[in-house]
């Protein structure tokens, strides 16, 4: 597998490619798990090229201690994607090499997607993540670019930076992967004891119920009993959860016929900040 660090050098190898092949796009931040290998699967199956991107982005960082801790494990990452296939091409630039001048994010028109939950709790996060998704598409030009409904919200800020900016790439969002126990699989859940991250799965638990409650009960009763579950349970503190549509993102009033819903959590969990969301009909 081709390791790439530069632009230019990426540029050179699409361009041996040629626009006839179809080109996959994953843009990561590494420490890959098998979330990862999903989306990469996904796109080895519907592309004859793909690019597989790992760049720990700082300016979608808010806390300077999350962006030092975010773990590492290039070794592993570059062993995880040759085991994929041999048609990828791996693009790790340094952080020099996407922001040559200021470490400083573009501001977008998000439409108002960015303004809560994620948005909400981290300043600037999104503008961040539109920046260095802008970038990847520039360099790339991809036909399709794979992102997981793990970030369900950045998942529709991608579709919306494609709209406003008119970028021709079709984005496919790809399923949720778990680990047994339920626990989204996340690059964080490495900074998690072993007994915390089996007691985790309490965040998936509580949404699957929620779920269940949704069905039979108003969506602010929802909302207050998962609020109550975790306050009964220290090992957690709850930062948001939320229901909303699927479409705006905006928080759910009343149940609308016809419109999809889905639930939004954000949990600390030995200081290690967790989010997972379901969908909910
Ligand atoms: P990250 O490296 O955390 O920026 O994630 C890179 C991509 O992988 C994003 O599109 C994530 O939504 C996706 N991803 C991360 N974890 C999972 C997971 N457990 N299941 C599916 N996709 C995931």
């Amino acid at each position: 597998m081709q390791v790439i660090k530069t632009k230019t050098k990426l540029k050179e190898e699409l361009n041996k490619l040629g626009d006839q092949l179809s080109l996959g796009l994953v843009p990561t931040m590494g420490a890959l798990h098998d979330g990862h290998a999903s989306l990469i699967k996904k796109a080895v199956s519907e592309n004859e090229n793909v690019i597989v991107s790992i760049f720990v982005n700082p300016t979608q960082f808010n806390n300077q201690e999350d962006l030092d801790k975010y773990p590492k494990t290039i070794d592993n990452d570059i062993e995880l994607i040759s085991d994929i296939s041999d048609r990828i091409i791996l693009f790790t630039p340094e952080v020099s090499e996407i922001y040559p001048k200021t470490v400083t994010p573009k501001t977008y028109d998000f439409e108002g997607l960015d303004k809560v939950m994620e948005g909400e709790f981290r300043d600037d996060h999104f503008n961040g993540v539109g920046t260095i998704v802008e970038e990847l598409f520039k360099i790339v030009q991809p036909n399709k670019a794979y992102f997981g409904e793990k970030d369900f919200q950045q998942l529709r800020i991608i579709q919306k930076l494609t709209e406003i900016k008119d970028i021709p790439v079709e984005i496919i969002g790809c399923d949720i992967i778990r680990e047994e126990h339920g626990l989204a699989m996340s690059s964080r859940n490495e900074r998690l004891s072993t007994k915390m991250r089996q007691k985790a799965a309490f965040i998936y638990d509580t949404l699957k119920t929620a779920k269940i409650k949704f069905g039979m009960e108003n969506a602010l009763n929802v909302k207050d009993w998962v609020i109550d579950e975790f306050k009964n349970h220290d090992d957690f503190e709850l930062e948001y959860f939320d229901i909303t549509d699927v479409e705006t993102l905006t928080p759910m009033q009343n149940k609308i016929n016809n419109v999809k819903y889905r639930a939004f959590i954000a949990v600390y969990v030995e200081d290690v900040r967790l989010i997972d969301n379901i969908a909910l009909n």
